[in-house]
């Protein structure tokens, strides 16, 4: 039997806690704004020691986070959250604290990489080990699985910050991301689409001409993830994803962006469950914290 465990999906406006064995049997859950770190993982204590005293011992903990973070167990900073520019929040030491205060095992990944062991558990990756998990909304991030373990490598992937074409005469709008300006995230992430078009993502219609780029820019960015982590499929979440008319505007340039080159049915006849939505929904993070918890249990 799967045993009682605990997942945070931390993210860099809201916490969500929950304690389950699984998704369909999570016995509580809360959610809070993510403000001061002190704070924030007090309260997260706090939630966690009182389920303890009405379920029973939890037996590990699972966080998905918001980043950069330090995932490699065996570092020194294992489970900080290290150069965000999140006030407050930089070279934050976060899982090991809260690990220690509650003498839990830990398992700590970037919010993406736990999204993409969610859905390979009991989502739209089952029986996949290569796949992509991209969450598209206040900023772009990427993870997943690579021959069934979370992308590390030398830190971990930063999948957001993809360098591709912009033509400023078709969009003359800078981008916003810090570090790059027209990175991906600078150019597609739901903020940019506010600032470039004056209106709120969620409140342009479904045939805007925002949307046109904003698949233009997510093909390019996918067309490039194909070749080179040959995903066996792409799933794509977050707030800007509830847009379901890109799904197959992006399907078709994809298509069109790799010209056949890369030889498989999945891309040539079944792109439509190549590049789908998160199986689990916005559930994803979350659920995921409890899988990658169940691993440590
Ligand atoms: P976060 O990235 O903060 O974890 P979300 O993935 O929900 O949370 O992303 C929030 C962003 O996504 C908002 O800033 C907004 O720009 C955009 N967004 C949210 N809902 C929608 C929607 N229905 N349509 C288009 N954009 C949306
Ligand atoms: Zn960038």
């Amino acid at each position: 039997m799967a045993s009682l465990v605990g997942g945070i999906e931390a993210g860099g406006t809201k916490f969500v806690c929950a304690v389950g064995t699984g998704p369909d049997d999570i016995r509580a859950e809360s959610r809070f704004p993510t403000t001061d770190p002190d704070e924030t993982l007090l309260q997260a204590i706090a939630f966690f020691r009182e389920q303890q005293m009405h379920h029973g011992p939890i037996r590990a903990l699972g966080i998905a986070s918001f980043g950069p973070v330090d995932p490699h167990p065996d570092s020194p900073r294992f489970g900080y959250i290290t150069s965000t520019p999140k006030p407050g929040w930089k070279d934050t030491d976060f899982g090991a604290r809260i690990s220690r205060e509650l003498g839990l095992p830990l398992g700590f990944d970037t919010d993406v990489n736990v999204a993409a062991l969610g859905e390979a558990r009991w989502g739209a990756a089952q029986g996949l080990d290569t796949f992509l998990y991209l969450t598209v909304g206040t900023g772009i991030g990427g993870g997943g699985l690579v021959n069934g373990r979370m992308m590390h490598g030398l830190i971990h992937p930063e999948m957001g910050h993809v360098r591709i074409p912009h033509d400023r005469d078709e969009d003359p709008y800078p981008g916003r991301c810090p570090f790059h300006d027209d990175c991906l995230e600078g150019l597609a992430c739901g903020p940019a689409i506010e600032e470039r078009w004056k209106t709120p993502a969620r409140e342009l219609p479904p045939d805007h001409p925002a949307w046109v780029l904003e698949a233009k820019y997510l093909a390019l960015a996918l067309v490039n993830y194909v070749c080179t982590f040959s995903p066996q499929r792409m799933i794509l979440g977050g707030g800007v994803m509830e847009q379901l008319q890109l799904f197959p505007m992006i399907r078709q340039q994809v298509q069109q962006l790799l010209n056949g080159y890369v030889q498989s049915p999945a891309l040539l006849e079944r792109i439509d469950e190549y590049i789908v939505p998160p199986g689990l929904g916005n559930r994803a993070g979350v659920l995921g914290a409890i899988a990658l918890a169940q691993d440590q249990a």
